[in-house]
């Protein structure tokens, strides 16, 4: 009879088959009351799942005994049941709509739903909605589960007439279901159900927060030659403060949207006639990527690294030797194919399809968009002999790829199909990695520490032993991975070892940073790399005189300049510091009388390379305040006829609404021009002004 091993590592026997939900009433009423769901043998469960065989049993429960954070499995639980309660909400405002899928995710649930012809829902309905939820929630039906044989299934599915959940089903038994299940919100034929594999909670009332958010339009499957869905949003924590939290979450994401910001500041645009996903840098813009590549390239050269330059293009044959031809192909432009080979083809009569099957298969004399900037720089590693004194050779090119993003998932600077990298690749011998890592590190250290990005985990990704787009041997495989083990643990932050994160070619180190609202982003990353080294067979000749193969240490601090960026403007909402700031300070007149001194005051700046300008129009002051205020300037230098005789300036700095009074204007150049060159992250003039 099953014995129970409890997460503490207890056991319990029990004398017949036991419910999850006995497990937990049998170590106190307490668990039994909390208790959402379970973990059987490592598989989330339902409370009323029958356990029949040994098994390790952990109850979930909204919070974990002194954790934090709620429990993710809980929320999961918690999402999907809300889920089931949303749906049949919203059958009863809208009779005849048909459900398709509705999934929990990581802050949200979706449900994507069929309307019938000329039937639409709004935002205006939400209340209504919500108000059927709470009705629902407040009954506290049971989730009742029952199954059912494939066929006898799928019978009972034609006969609803649900094309969607038919096809569901057909999928699931494709996949090896020999059976289907439906979760009944009640009593299995008289209640609402769904078909479903669950897990749920036990009953409606445990659901907690819930809100419904918003609505997309989707496309069955994905795919715009298939019927037009509407996509419902909600979301559901354990508590109202946490909904709250969220909520107020997602107030500021919005706030913060760099697409958002993007326009109103004119940092970049993108138009339909270059292409979606291909970033046009406008001026603003491009001085914050300038001045970003000014800072991480001085400290290249101090840790002696070269600049080299690529083309964007290169052979076929040089991406089948990388291996980024053919493994992913689906992620990058097709090739270019030669003007002789076009018309060689046209000439033999070659049909679309044959053009298109041998683009696939390579079999061209082409070129393609580069996906990377790896074969380049190898390629000139291997243009010279080099001997073991000669290593580490460091590369590095700020160098644009290409990669082909669906269109649906393209926006903003965050899905591109075209972007940049701080990209460089190291060569060094095999003694050298640990050391050379530590270089890495320490670059995207430095990076994240002068923009205030301080909150981040680490993660190293391994390769998954499994999954057939890894190249290379095991043995290597392993000395990647232990490489960037040991130098994980030597950055004195916890990190998390990931499997099937690594690249096709290598372990790697990626720092995934918390910004100032709580959302995660992915950006640096180090790689090492036993295996593009083989592939092209890169040599040094060692000191033995015979020649050695060296290993490559791929690495781009910001990941790339469009994403970095993108994630920058959201950090700061646009108020950049100082030193990043496309405008930098402006001079704002008070009337003609101070319009002389304000030019005056204007060279002046220019002349210590400050990024400055003048507002001498005839608009009132307190409207050129508001005007600047809002391009989000961090100062403001007001200038009065009293200003010029003294040779000063009142100074408003960004974030600061009174004017923090007169000084000499020599002064306020010093203090700027030190705050900009020890690239300050806070407005050091105002508070040493207050001091
Ligand atoms: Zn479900
Ligand atoms: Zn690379």
């Amino acid at each position: 009879m099953p014995r129970i091993t409890l997460p503490d590592g207890s056991i319990k026997d029990f004398a017949s088959t036991v419910t999850a939900g006995e497990v937990a009433a049998s170590i106190g009423a307490g668990l039994a009351k909390a208790a959402l769901g379970a973990k059987v043998d490592g598989q989330l469960s339902d409370l009323s799942r029958r356990i029949d065989h040994d098994a390790k049993v952990s109850i979930v429960t909204a919070k974990a005994k002194g954790a934090t954070a709620s429990d993710a499995d809980a929320l999961y639980l918690l999402r999907h049941s809300c889920a089931h309660v949303m749906a049949e909400a919203i059958q009863r405002v809208f009779p005849d709509v048909q459900l398709v899928y509705g999934p929990p995710l990581e802050t949200n649930f979706y449900y994507d739903m069929a309307f019938p012809y000329g039937v639409s829902i709004s935002t205006d309905d939400f209340a209504t909605i919500e108000a059927e939820m709470a009705k629902i929630i407040a009954e506290d039906r049971p989730f009742t589960r029952y199954e059912m044989p494939a066929h006898a299934g799928l019978t009972k599915l034609k006969k609803e007439s649900s094309k969607f959940k038919l096809d569901n089903a057909e999928r699931a038994i494709e996949a090896g279901s020999s059976e289907l299940s439906w979760y009944a919100t009640g009593a299995p034929g008289t209640d609402w159900e769904d078909l479903c594999r669950g897990p749920h909670v036990p009953s409606t009332g445990k659901i907690g927060a819930f809100k419904v958010l918003s609505l997309a339009s989707s496309y069955w499957k994905g795919d715009e030659t298939k019927d037009r869905l509407t996509r419902v949003y909600g979301t559901a924590f354990a508590t109202k403060p946490e909904l709250d939290a969220y909520l107020a979450q997602v107030e500021e994401a919005k706030k913060r949207d760099h697409r958002v910001i993007g326009k109103q500041l004119r940092l970049f645009h993108v138009d339909e006639m270059v292409g979606q996903g291909l970033i046009l840098w406008t001026p603003a813009g491009a001085i914050i990527r300038q001045e970003l590549q000014d800072f991480i390239g001085a400290e290249l050269k101090r840790q002696g690294y070269f600049q080299v330059f690529t083309p964007q293009i290169g052979k076929l044959d040089l991406y089948k030797t990388s291996g980024h031809f053919p493994y992913y192909q689906e992620s990058q432009y097709p090739p270019l194919v030669d003007h002789e080979q076009l018309a060689q083809f046209a000439s033999e009569g070659c049909s679309c399809a044959e053009l298109a099957n041998k683009m696939k298969a390579g079999d061209i004399n082409g070129y393609l968009l580069r996906p990377m900037n790896c074969p380049h720089h190898i390629k000139i590693y291997s243009s010279q002999q080099r001997s073991y004194r000669d290593l580490p050779v460091r590369l590095c090119e700020f160098g644009t790829v290409y990669r082909w993003e669906q269109s649906g998932e393209v926006g903003g600077m965050t899905r591109v199909r075209g972007f940049t990298q701080d990209d460089a690749h190291l060569f060094v011998r095999e003694d050298q990695v640990a050391e050379e890592l530590q270089g890495c590190l320490s670059l995207v250290k430095l990076i994240f520490e002068t923009l205030g990005m301080t909150d981040y985990r680490v993660r190293v990704g391994l390769r998954d032993p499994n999954d057939a787009k890894y190249i290379g041997e095991p043995a290597s495989w392993d000395k990647a991975e232990q490489a960037c083990r040991d130098a994980a643990r030597t950055l004195g932050v916890p990190f998390t070892e990931e499997p099937g994160e690594a690249a096709f070619y290598g372990a790697k180190i990626d720092f995934i940073v918390r910004d100032v609202i709580g959302r995660s982003w992915q950006l640096g990353t180090v790689q090492v790399d036993y295996n593009l080294p083989n592939r092209f067979g890169l040599e040094y000749i060692g000191s033995d005189n015979k020649p050695h193969r060296p290993v490559m240490i791929h690495r781009a601090p910001f990941g790339s300049f469009e994403r970095f960026i993108g994630c920058l403007i959201e950090h700061f909402a646009g108020a950049f510091p100082t030193w990043l700031s496309p405008e930098q300070v402006r001079v704002l007149t008070i009337s003609e009388k101070s319009e002389a001194y304000g030019k005056e005051v204007l060279a002046l700046l220019k002349s210590r390379n400050i990024r400055a300008t003048l507002d001498d129009s005839n608009e009132r002051i307190q409207a050129k305040i508001k005007v600047a205020t809002d391009w989000k300037i961090p100062y403001l230098l007001v200038v009065g006829e009293r200003d010029a005789e003294k040779r000063e300036v009142s100074v408003r700095a960004r974030g600061i609404t009174e004017n923090l009074g007169a000084m000499p204007v020599e002064a306020f150049v010093e203090r700027l021009t030190s705050e900009i060159a020890s690239r300050a992250k806070d407005l050091g003039v105002a508070t040493r002004q207050g001091a």
